[in-house]
């Protein structure tokens, strides 16, 4: 597989580079010189998940993975199965949440975490990510105890819920984990001011395994094959995604390149709206991040969007492929208790989802939206919103009686550049 940065269209490099690259100079995000579409897809649907996954992942790859190595790192990442539950008659949740964090993210990560131990044999390497959430404890519990791989994790502190927490700032031994005093945006500020750093990106072998990595962005696809594969009614499939640093779906809108048949995308945001707002006005405009109760879609600047624009601009796509939503704090709640009413409980981010999508969907079509997390992940808001208790998955019931092991520092790149040698430095 050949990629090219989106910056510096010169600058190719292979998927293992890639992978344990994660950016490109001037931190441009690699992208596929060429995408496949593929003639079989009636066949592929009929596969198991593993099988399936591991074909499609395959293909992409090409010959720098043997295919035997690929069937078993699948195999390994993908334990857990991502079933289609039927909301309406003509509505489904695919719900994502059943691997060991209990959040979508388990998909990206646990196969990031294989390609880099294949790839990477015996070289050291620092993975540096920031997360909202949810992404900490899946690359926490993907790389937990892989020899030479250190893990540092920044997080907005106060900012996340203290069961989220403890997913992933319990574990110890080669995870290390920081509470920013700041937000989302200022973590993965400091992210990529390391990488600009060539003392620290060199000197400590820097990877990010946040979403902007290739090997992440190539597992989600899968999911969105197992979606479709599921369904008896293919026909005019809306599928709404919540969507915070849009890596999500831009591995849904790779899966339409690659001939999935899904008839339009809704980008669904919190308040958090500037996708939404550029689509309707051409304009880039961030503003400040708000705090909001779907909060691991609180993200101001999505980093994956550029992905999604080159799609567009490289003529794999049409525009009207995609329709964009915003939903507001009321309208969250009122979606979940919406779902709840049909028997559904869910948590903030899917019920983002499920609103964008009931406002899309026309007469004839299926909608699908992704449910990104389970709902006890956060308890408390789908408590109060619900008025009902929800039981803890074993998952969380372990996690929540332990000790978080955190540093605590200010949003300040010289100060964490200091801890992060003392951390995993030579
Ligand atoms: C990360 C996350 C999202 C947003 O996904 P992106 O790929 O960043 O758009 C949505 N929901 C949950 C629960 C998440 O953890």
């Amino acid at each position: 597989m050949e990629l090219f940065n989106l910056k510096e269209p010169g600058e190719r490099v292979s998927f293992a580079q890639a992978v344990k690259q994660g950016l490109g100079s001037k931190q441009g995000l690699f992208f596929p010189a060429h995408l496949p579409r593929f003639e079989d897809i009636d066949a592929l649907l009929k596969l198991p998940l593993a099988e399936r996954s591991s074909e499609i992942l395959s293909r992409l790859i090409g010959s720098e993975i043997p295919r035997n190595r690929l069937d078993d790192m699948v195999a390994t990442a993908f334990n857990f199965p991502a079933p289609l539950a039927k909301v309406e008659d003509n509505v489904y949740c695919l719900e994502l949440f059943h691997g060991p964090t209990l959040a979508f993210k388990d998909f990206g990560a646990r196969f990031m975490a294989q390609c880099l131990a294949e790839l990477a044999k015996g070289e050291k390497i620092t993975i540096l990510t920031a997360t909202s959430g949810d992404t900490g404890a899946a690359v926490a519990h993907a790389f937990h105890g892989l020899d030479n791989i250190q893990v540092v994790i920044l997080y907005p502190k106060d900012k996340i819920s203290l069961l989220q927490e403890k997913l992933f700032t319990t574990l110890g031994d080669n995870i290390h984990t920081i509470a920013i005093e700041g937000d989302f945006d200022q973590c993965q500020q400091l992210v990529k001011s390391s990488f600009d750093d060539e003392e620290t990106r060199q000197g400590l072998h820097l990877n990010s395994a946040n979403s902007i990595n290739i090997s992440r962005l190539l597992a989600q696809i899968c999911y969105y094959f197992e979606a479709v594969a599921q369904l008896e009614q293919r026909d005019n499939l809306l599928i709404s995604v919540p969507s915070g640093n849009f890596g999500n779906l831009t591995a849904g809108m790779f899966a339409r390149v690659l001939g999935l048949p899904v008839q339009r995308f809704v980008a669904s945001t919190n308040l958090n709206d500037t996708v939404p707002r550029y689509w309707r006005s051409g304009q880039w405009q961030p503003r400040a991040t708000k705090a909001t109760l779907s909060n691991a879609m609180d993200v101001s600047q999505p980093n994956n969007w550029p992905r999604i624009e080159a799609l567009f601009e490289q003529g794999y796509l049409d525009k009207a492929l995609l329709r964009t939503d915003a939903i507001d704090e009321e309208y969250t709640q009122l979606s979940m208790r919406q779902l709840a009413a049909l028997g559904y409980i869910s948590e903030p981010h899917a019920a983002v989802a499920y609103k964008a999508l009931t406002r899309a969907l026309e007469q004839g079509q299926t909608g699908i939206f992704l449910g990104t997390a389970h709902p006890a992940k956060f308890r408390d808001t789908v408590e109060n919103v619900l008025g009902q208790p929800i039981s803890l998955p074993p998952a969380l019931a372990e996690v929540a009686g332990k000790e978080g092991l955190s540093l605590c520092q200010g949003a300040d790149y010289p100060a964490l550049k200091k801890t992060l040698f003392e951390l995993v430095g030579e």
